[in-house]
């Protein structure tokens, strides 16, 4: 087989995991040096051969880069968080400014390219990262402008939180982002965005007041409340399905920078007490209370824990009375909690992520949390040794629940908590015995869910998916079908048009 078709039949099959990724980049990289073309794959799984000249065209239309595997910053741009997932593109686009983008999209729509759009590449999926089409690394997209008059803040579509809270709170002012600040404004808002001051304020899609969003049709479009408004209500829990959005435009909120927060932790054997406290709080917390818990038990070596993760942002002289339900478990293991800076209480999980590890999770919302789902938290849970294993609650609740569940496309808003269970590896230790237990004792608590969150579970089917999106779903696929009736925009929990 001559080098062509062994990379035709490399991308064909590369996406079925026949040919490993680091076949595919030293196919490509041996293509690309030598031939007039480049070798793609379409939306669809198939292989295509790119023009260079049209792919030199794309590239000198450009203010920013057209990367091919092998340049300068091709690898940091293919990667996503999630250690596990490693995935070569043919051709990565970092756009320098909204015309780039709409250029890029033209081509990938023209040429029938696999699209991954990549805010910060926190998808646990690795939904932002592709084999053999084109990605659009949005990291060179990264600003934020504050209106502090109008308490406003413009959000360029690849920023990242922690780029947000800082300059937000600056000006004494914060809008809802999530737990990790690494973590990217546009995945995170587009699906939902829980996090340290929801219940106050609500999901992050709540403050979303417009968006920018370049469409499959290459156009650039605002949308809000009085233009484009169906596209507006489904960019708010419709995920990356309509567009690639280059400005989001946040609601803020005055807030003091001192906060309560840390963490209370306790030796694994008061799981329960600790799991029946939360349940109760979650029912009767003040929405300035964001109360997680967990239970984790590290590797080897590593004693367990059942804790409690807190930020309370209400007035002072009432933390002790809303924190009594847990003094009530008597002395922790340790403690952290103490008055901190809210935009450093945001970097403070900044580390514990999937970087360096395999990780599997499962993950639903609970609406209620009743005494038999204690028992079958308690029951099931294992340490396994040499792995992380962990049950971990964000809660919910508060102003979530405030917003009628067809006002935005996200639909949860009954939840109480998202329920996740994750277990980690090193990597290349992954073991099957490993997910099974997590698929196991996941059969044991999923009766207790409703629906999952589309940001952190990838869940191709349409029927799931369509369940998932409760009442909101034959609207969504209408916005879909009027703003990508081709699909372009695929790798996302994706509503497949119906035109
Ligand atoms: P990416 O992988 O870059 O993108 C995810 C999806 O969004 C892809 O489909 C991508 O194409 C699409 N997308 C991204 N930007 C754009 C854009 N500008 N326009 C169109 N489409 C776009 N969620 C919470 O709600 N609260 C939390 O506290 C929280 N903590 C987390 C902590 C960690 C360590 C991790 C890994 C995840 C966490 N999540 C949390 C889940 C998070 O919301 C999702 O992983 C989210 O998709 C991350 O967004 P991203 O931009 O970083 O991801």
């Amino acid at each position: 087989m001559n080098r062509r078709n062994f990379l035709r039949a490399s991308v064909a099959a590369g996406i079925t995991s026949s040919v490993t990724s680091t076949e595919l980049l030293a196919a490509y990289e041996a293509v690309t040096a030598v031939n007039s073309e480049i070798e793609a794959v379409t939306g669809d799984g198939k292989s295509v051969a790119l023009e260079r000249t049209a792919v030199d065209e794309l590239k000198a239309s450009l203010r920013g880069d057209l990367l091919l595997p092998g340049n300068p910053g091709y690898d940091a741009a293919r990667r996503v968080l999630n250690a596990g997932i490693d995935k070569y593109p043919a051709l990565v686009v970092q756009p320098d400014g909204v015309t780039d983008i709409r250029h890029a999209v033209d081509f990938a729509r023209d040429n029938k390219l696999l699209l991954a759009v990549k805010c910060g590449g926190h998808s646990w999926a690795g939904k932002s990262t592709c084999d053999g089409g084109m990605q659009i690394d949005l990291s060179t997209l990264r600003h934020v402008r504050v209106d502090p008059e109008a308490r406003r803040a413009d959000v360029a579509g690849g920023s990242l939180l922690g780029e947000m809270d800082r300059e937000s709170m600056a000006l004494g002012l914060v809008t809802t982002a999530g737990t990790v600040s690494h973590t990217g404004v546009g995945g995170l808002t587009l699906g939902g965005g829980f996090g340290r001051v929801a219940r106050r304020f609500g999901l992050a899609l709540d403050n979303v007041r417009s968006v920018d969003i370049v469409t499959a049709d290459g156009n650039l479009l605002h949308a809000d409340a009085e233009q484009h408004p169906d596209l507006y209500w489904g960019v708010r829990g419709g995920g990356g399905n309509f567009g690639i959005v280059t400005n989001f435009e946040f609601e803020l909120h005055p807030m003091k920078r001192e906060v309560l927060a840390g963490e209370v932790m306790f030796p694994i054997d008061r799981a329960r007490d600790v799991m029946t406290v939360y349940s109760e709080m979650l029912e009767t917390a003040p929405d300035e209370l964001y109360l997680d818990a967990m239970i984790m038990s590290p590797p080897e070596g590593v004693p367990g824990m059942a804790a409690f993760s807190l930020c309370y942002s209400g007035d002072p002289g009432k933390a002790d009375a809303v924190l009594a339900p847990i003094r009530k478990l008597g002395k922790p293991m340790q403690e952290t909690v103490a008055v901190r800076d809210y935009v450093e209480v945001q970097k403070s999980f900044d580390n514990s992520d999937p970087r360096s590890v395999g990780e599997y999770m499962k993950s639903g919302f609970i609406n209620a949390y009743p005494p038999e789902l204690i028992d079958r938290i308690i029951d099931g849970f294992q340490g396994d040794p040499g792995r992380s294993t962990m049950l971990y609650f964000q809660q919910s609740g508060g102003a979530i629940g405030r917003v009628p569940a067809d006002a935005t496309a996200f639909a949860h808003r009954k939840s109480l908590a998202s329920m996740f269970i994750f277990i980690s590896w090193p990597l290349g230790t992954q073991s099957d015995d490993d997910i099974g237990y997590m698929r196991k004792y996941w059969s044991t608590l999923e009766p207790f869910t409703d629906g999952w969150y589309t940001n952190e579970v990838s869940n191709e089917s349409q029927r799931v998916l369509s369940s998932n999106y409760q009442g909101n779903f034959d609207r969504l696929l209408k916005v879909k079908n009027r703003y990508d009736p081709g699909n372009l925009f695929r790798l996302n929990a994706n509503i497949q048009p119906a035109v």
